[in-house]
């Protein structure tokens, strides 16, 4: 496959390709055997252009955070391989993995799950640079007194434990942990989702502050259309263990072709009540990724579903200036023209 949806003049920092993770379903206690497997993420592939923000939407259970363990490692890939900077994440010995998890960090979802409750603050953003050996002693406290007040938070709040804060300071802190060691690649896992609405854009607004500082490159995990568009420079919208459309944020919220993309937009509340737009109501739940429908995963919700989509499987093509999609109702931009 071609580098998906890559702008010439920018360079990739990740390139993932045909990605696959399957979880095993055993049966038995003494001679277990394989008898299905949890289709996670089946086949995915993208690229993330250094220095800028991709979003990653789909509904919980489509694969979207297991995309993100897997970048980082903390999962096996069933196949496929994920380059960062020249270098294939899945075939790194574990010595040089380690030497990488200094470039991609993670941001979690739960801010208070994720830190320490027995850690001061200081402590919790300390560790990462004391695993690295990138600074000890007083060295180490000044950075941290540093990074503390590069997320809006003070030097004093060192001293004080996890339970002090209130959520939204707490993510300031997930944020100051993974920030410590200097990382390239920012793995954002729903970081505003436990949030409230008025603090989750204060969060928004402080990872555009911090990318425009320090260069950084983030993959924002959401499951929600509207959270991603303020930050995200392009958007992949993910079904089932698939990307289904993957395009420039303008041209996703402007011109979604995938009637799964179509209908998450149509649930977005429109800021101007005079503006009328008709809700897709998707009939059904997500169906089960251990026996995923047939041909393309959507047809058992999709409103325009014809025959051929029970049996055959959309490519995910190109339909023209890098906006990629999975349907066979939008064709690629060559066949178009024929
Ligand atoms: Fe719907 Fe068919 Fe397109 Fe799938 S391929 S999204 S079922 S129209």
């Amino acid at each position: 496959m071609t580098a998906v949806n890559q702008v010439a003049q920018q360079e990739n920092l990740l390139e993932v390709r045909d990605l696959v993770k399957h979880f095993p379903i055993r049966q038995g206690i003494i001679f277990s055997k394989q008898v299905g497997a949890v289709q996670a993420v089946d086949g995915v592939s993208f690229d993330i252009l250094k220095g800028e923000t991709l979003g990653l939407v789909g509904e919980s259970g489509c694969g979207k955070t297991t995309v993100g363990r897997l970048i980082l490692r903390l999962l096996e890939p069933t196949s496929g391989n994920i380059i960062f900077d020249g270098k294939n994440i899945p075939q790194l010995p574990k010595d040089e993995m380690r030497e990488l998890r200094k470039e991609i960090q993670i941001i979690f979802q739960d801010p208070y799950g994720s830190l320490n409750p027995r850690m001061t603050v200081g402590d919790i953003i300390g560790e990462p640079l004391y695993i690295h050996k990138l600074a000890r002693g007083a060295e180490r406290e000044k950075r941290v007194r540093e990074i503390l007040e590069t997320v809006g938070l003070s030097a004093f709040h060192a001293r004080r434990f996890p339970h002090e804060f209130s959520g939204g300071q707490r993510q300031r802190i997930g944020i100051a942990r993974a920030l410590a060691v200097n990382p390239r690649l920012i793995i954002a896992d729903e970081p505003v989702s436990a949030l409230d609405v008025s603090i989750q854009a204060q969060v928004i607004n402080l990872l555009q502050d911090l990318q425009e500082e320090f260069g950084l490159t983030y993959l924002f995990i959401a499951h929600d259309l509207s959270v991603v568009k303020h930050i995200s420079d392009r958007v992949a919208v993910m079904y089932l263990g698939k990307i289904v459309e993957l395009t420039d944020k303008e041209e996703l919220y402007r011109n979604p072709k995938h009637p799964y993309t179509q209908a998450l937009l149509s649930a977005i509340p429109e800021a101007d009540p005079t503006i009328k737009k008709e809700r897709i109501i998707l009939k059904g739940d997500v169906p089960s990724p251990i026996n995923p429908p047939s041909g393309c995963r959507f047809h058992t919700r999709c409103p325009k579903v014809m025959d051929i989509c029970r049996v055959q499987e959309p490519e995910f093509v190109d339909t023209g200036d890098g906006h990629y999609v999975a349907c066979h109702l939008v064709p690629a931009a060559g066949a178009e023209k024929n």
